[in-house]
């Protein structure tokens, strides 16, 4: 596979050495001289493990996710740094979806030998820059050859007060189902680049660029008032299925509630139907689903205003299993799939 050839054509050449020439140890060493030292952290790179401090009080939350190059991502439409930054911005999604505040990261990369220089150093601005955003160090990682495309595999920590982690285990039977922002914008947006539109649009600024909900999280947390918490990577239907199946009770979606977004809308605006299966079932918004009692909307609403974040109420858990999506005349909305499932 050619790399040169699949990467955005407004690169430009390529005037440093190539990756088989740096080598591991000078890869290594580039990456570090880009790090700045991160708060908590003891030893950062360069050592056999990193040593970090948890704040007092808190406890640590660990999550990994790996982006394997045309499983996850396709370099044809996925540019260096945007690459860098979702694939730092989807795992810290995991963390604020505990209600943590994420801190640390570890990244490994298995990179094609002919991956030209110029593209590492992109992946890494765009890495590192939603570290910065996110206060998150890089403490270390691994680094590899790979005959067979590129991989990443991110691990992120960090650390919340025990009593404010939020799981996906305790919807209770009559809370609403609540999510913020927007839902189906990165379904929608994959539709578009898969027919060759372009990257500013902002479905497909959703799909290449998503911004994990950290400070709504945050805020969520701290005001106490959730039960379960999810972020939606695989489409609300199946990830709050995650949140029904985990706390034993089912759910109601009322479908003319879906939030969508006016970017959305114009683009589905000629079709006769709207496309609710993109925005029940399409992966990657990172938006958050979470349930709560029903005498807390009041405190949700203005808790999220603060944090600038939409809020819409979606549904309600029932005691029953099983989830099901409503027409406004309560009649059952028929879903062709329940999300994104690797192996089917
Ligand atoms: P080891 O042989 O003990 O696995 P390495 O030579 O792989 O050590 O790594 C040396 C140091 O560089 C370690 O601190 C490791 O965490 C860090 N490191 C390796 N690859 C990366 C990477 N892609 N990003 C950040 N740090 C990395
Ligand atoms: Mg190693």
């Amino acid at each position: 596979m050619n790399y040169m050839h699949r990467i955005d054509s407004n690169m430009p050449p390529l005037q440093h050495s190539s990756l088989a020439a740096l080598g591991e140890f000078g890869l290594i060493s580039r990456i570090t001289s880009a790090v700045s030292p991160g708060e908590g952290v003891i030893t950062g790179i360069g050592d056999d493990a990193a040593v970090t401090s948890l704040s007092p009080g808190m406890q640590l939350l660990v999550s990994t996710d790996m982006l394997v190059e045309d499983v996850h991502f396709d370099l044809g439409w996925h540019d260096p740094s945007r690459l860098g930054r979702k694939s730092l911005a989807v795992n810290i999604s995991d963390i604020a979806a505990m209600g943590g505040i994420p801190r640390w990261v570890l990244l490994s990369l298995a990179l094609p030998s002919d991956l030209p220089l110029d593209f590492i150093d992109r992946f890494m601005r765009g890495f590192l820059g939603m570290a910065a955003e996110h206060r998150v160090a890089l403490i270390g990682g691994d680094t590899c050859s790979s005959r067979s495309g590129l991989s990443i595999s991110v691990t992120v920590m960090g650390e919340q007060a025990p009593e404010l982690i939020l799981r996906r285990s305790g919807a209770l039977p009559d809370d609403d189902i609540w999510v913020t922002g927007t839902l189906g914008d990165a379904a929608l947006g994959l539709k578009v680049v898969q027919n060759g539109g372009t990257g500013d649009d902002y479905p497909v600024s959703r799909l290449l660029d998503p911004s994990p909900r950290v400070s709504a999280a945050l805020a969520l947390a701290e005001a106490g008032v959730v039960t379960a918490m999810i972020d939606v990577s695989d489409g609300i239907l199946a990830d709050f299925g995650h949140i029904a199946e985990q706390s034993h009770v089912g759910g109601c979606i009322y479908r003319d509630d879906l939030p969508l977004s006016a970017g959305f809308r114009s683009h589905t605006a000629d079709l006769s139907e709207i496309p609710y299966q993109l925005a029940l079932s399409g992966g990657e918004d990172y938006e958050l689903c979470f349930t709560a009692h029903r005498s807390n909307r009041k405190k949700i609403v203005d808790c999220m205003k603060k944090s600038g974040i939409a809020v819409t109420r979606v549904g309600i858990v029932i005691n029953s299993p099983g989830v099901a999506v409503l027409c406004p005349d309560g009649t059952r909305y028929e879903v062709n799939s329940d999300g994104f499932n690797h192996f089917t």
